[in-house]
């Protein structure tokens, strides 16, 4: 909190008669001047909540608990959608990226080819409950482009047995399916429900990395096929080594995807900032590594198996010789993103 890149916040903190050590971990920060200290009485969840609303000077207040996790980047976040009058939480159908995969250009050629991957609400949740109302139309698209690949992420894998699709029989060969597990407790939370949900291909997303996972007993059903990961608060370099040699044990392609901005290596913290560094950093450590191919079934419009020599071949410039991304990528389609990512190092 104390490290938000937003910084004109107060943190208010109510100790609700903690009978642990707690005051330890607080009282190195009381001198902080934009931290305001309250302890009380046992009196529970809501009144402690009630004691931060009334101490609190600001126009906008959210709670934090013991278990959350927060972005550095959060408080800023909300600053900027206030100043674009947004609201972040606000969750809504894309109007122009809904329907792409199966827009057509002129010619009348798709415009995403057979044989690409196109990964889906990747700053949200495609199993949302807010979405339930676009999901049967988003499971329609995806039905018509059995020639594409979609790459589904999702926290919520108790809700995906529910709001499968009515034609969806074994599971689709175009649907990767992929839990997010940022720790041991989460990795065993949703990687056996993962493992119980039938899809044709799966795989798991240890983003951000707060903590070691280690995940030999999943892997050994033969089911995941992929795992990246994405550092963040400190990410600790022997977690991302650990997890990589399971993959390796097991042939399973492992993607370092970015250092995170504390990266604790040999005992020692290094601050990186900016994602574009993270990455060329997670890139240099040499860790990601390829294993099994992962390969789906495609068909087209009439139902015909696609050969490969018909699929997309990804066109890859000089600059993706180095990216760490490599090897999950569709390639460089021209779209800017990658130079705005070496703007932002
Ligand atoms: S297109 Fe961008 S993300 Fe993909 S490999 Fe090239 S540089 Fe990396």
């Amino acid at each position: 909190m104390i490290n938000q890149s937003y910084t004109n916040i107060e943190i208010i903190i109510v100790n609700d008669g903690s009978t642990d050590d707690s005051i330890k971990f607080i009282e190195p920060y009381l001198d902080n001047p934009r931290i305001k200290y309250f302890t009380q009485i046992n009196k529970g969840l809501g009144e402690a909540r009630n004691v931060g609303i009334r101490n609190a000077s600001g126009t906008l207040i959210t709670f934090v608990d013991s278990d959350d996790w927060v972005d550095l980047d959060l408080y800023g976040m909300f600053f900027l959608d206030r100043m674009r009058d947004k609201n972040g939480a606000d969750i809504y159908r894309t109007k122009t990226k809904f329907r792409y995969p199966i827009q057509k250009d002129r010619q009348g050629n798709y415009k995403i080819k057979s044989g690409e991957m196109i990964r889906v609400c990747m700053t949200s949740d495609f199993f949302l409950e807010e979405a339930d109302a676009w999901r049967d139309e988003a499971w329609e698209i995806m039905s018509q482009r059995r020639d594409v690949k979609f790459f589904l992420l999702t926290k919520r894998p108790e809700r995906v047995a529910d709001h499968l699709p009515y034609n969806w029989g074994e599971g689709w060969e175009n649907i990767f399916f992929n839990v997010t597990t940022e720790n041991q407790q989460r990795a065993d939370e949703r990687i056996p429900i993962l493992l119980d949900l039938p899809f044709r291909h799966k795989g798991i997303m240890c983003a951000p990395f707060i903590g070691p996972v280690s995940i030999r007993k999943y892997l050994e059903y033969g089911q995941i096929e992929q795992v990246l990961c994405d550092g963040a608060r400190p990410c600790n370099y022997d977690w991302v080594k650990s997890l990589r040699q399971e993959c390796v044990d097991f042939n399973v392609t492992f993607v370092f995807c970015g250092t995170g901005r504390r990266f604790l290596k040999d005992g020692r913290l290094y601050k990186i900032e900016g994602n574009g560094l993270q990455s060329q950093q997670a890139y240099r450590s040499g860790m990601s590594y390829r294993g099994k191919p992962i390969h789906f079934d495609l068909y087209d419009d009439l139902g015909y198996p696609i050969p490969d020599d018909r699929l997309h071949v990804p066109n890859f410039r000089e600059r993706c010789q180095t990216c760490v991304m490599k090897i999950i990528c569709n390639g460089c389609s021209d779209c800017g993103s990658c130079e705005k990512r070496e703007r932002d190092r």
